[in-house]
């Protein structure tokens, strides 16, 4: 068994895979494969019907909110998210925790006013920062929960006077949420709910219908609320495997259960950063991610022959960013902790000269 550390995208449960295997060559009893059935078959409707139904579930989400699965990855997001709730002449305000952050503030300005209240930059995105103030005349307050590059997550999320809203790509479903603290969550699926190929976009419905700039129709949120996610062609694949992992989520208990499987991964690898002579964990201790921990070596010098040994372990994407060095070892949800224990062994041997 290969362990899978990739950061994205990344380990999926083994029923979804087996399940994926099963609809390419039978989807539903239809005789068709998965990949060659119309979107709009009642079988697939179907698939989206209950993946809407186990987000819902899973989440514990209120009335009042939209689901709709979407391309263009989280990306896309970034855009879309000023497009539909930014006039030219407001003022959104940001948090910057990170590459992703960066990005999305980036595409907001093309949009309309930027103002960003807090960044973690001047320490490489070690921390979350905390202690800023949202405006109340803010359009929404962006921010990210989880920070896949850098390894940091946000443990709260500031009181607003005004929507929040916030990429969740790297942990949703990983513990439990308010939903009805959001305007909207955003989620490219493929680290921690399903393959690449589909994003996930929950919406208070009356937070849209607000800006005066004209929308492009493939770019509007209520076109695809409207339709069902179903304007034009969605990623069938990707959605139905994303709704197999779902169902694996719930399961196993739901999103309590993965919080307290993944607090049990990360506190054990983290005890072993902290123990060991050799490594060293790269964020505040109270900002660390339970789903992608980074750590790097005093000595880099060695780096190469602790990955040549991972990879003797079969421990796999345990290399860090580029922007950070290192390893990163990412602990989403289908990771069993076993992968953890061995990666925590790796640790040990290596310092033992073993
Ligand atoms: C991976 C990632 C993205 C980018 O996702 P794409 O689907 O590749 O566009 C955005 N935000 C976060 C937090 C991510 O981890």
């Amino acid at each position: 068994m290969i362990h899978n550390f990739s950061a994205g995208p990344a380990i999926l449960p083994q029923s979804a895979i087996q399940g994926s295997i099963e609809a390419i060559q039978n989807f539903a009893g239809t005789g068709l494969s998965i990949l060659e059935i119309s979107h709009r078959s009642k079988q697939f409707e179907a698939v989206v019907d209950e993946a809407c139904d186990l987000v819902k579930e899973l989440l514990g989400m209120p009335e009042g909110y939209s689901i709709i699965f979407l391309g263009g990855g989280a990306s896309l997001q970034f855009d879309m998210i000023p497009m539909n709730l930014l006039d030219e002449s407001q003022t959104a305000a940001y948090v910057n925790t990170g590459v992703w952050a960066s990005r999305a503030i980036k595409e907001a300005k093309l949009f309309g006013n930027v103002n960003v209240l807090a960044s973690s930059e001047d320490k490489n995105f070690n921390y979350v920062p905390k202690g800023y103030a949202i405006p109340e005349d803010a359009a929404y307050f962006h921010c990210t929960s989880n920070n896949t590059i850098y390894g940091t997550e946000m443990f709260s999320f500031p009181d607003s006077p005004v929507p929040v809203v916030c990429d969740m790509s790297s942990d949703i479903f990983s513990h439990p949420i308010d939903v009805s603290k959001f305007g909207m969550i955003y989620a490219g699926a493929q680290k921690n709910m399903g393959p690449a190929g589909v994003t996930l976009c929950i919406i208070k419905n009356d937070i849209l219908g607000k800006v005066s700039r004209k929308l492009p129709t493939m770019l509007n949120y209520q076109i695809h609320i409207d339709n069902g996610s179903m304007y034009n062609t969605p990623s069938v694949f990707a959605i139905y495997v994303s709704m197999l992992t779902l169902k694996w989520v719930k399961e196993m208990g739901g999103v309590s259960a993965m919080e307290t499987r993944n607090t049990a991964k990360s506190n054990l690898l983290y005890a072993e950063i902290d123990r060991n002579s050799l490594f060293k964990g790269t964020c505040e201790v109270e900002d660390r991610s339970r789903m992608n921990v980074c750590f790097v070596m005093n000595d880099p010098s060695q780096d190469d022959a602790f990955l040549a040994l991972a990879k003797e372990r079969k421990l796999s994407g345990l290399k860090g960013h580029r922007s950070v060095g290192g390893f990163r070892a990412s602990l989403y949800n289908a990771l069993p902790i076993e992968s953890v224990e061995a990666l925590v062994q790796a640790m040990k041997d290596f310092e033992k000269g073993i």
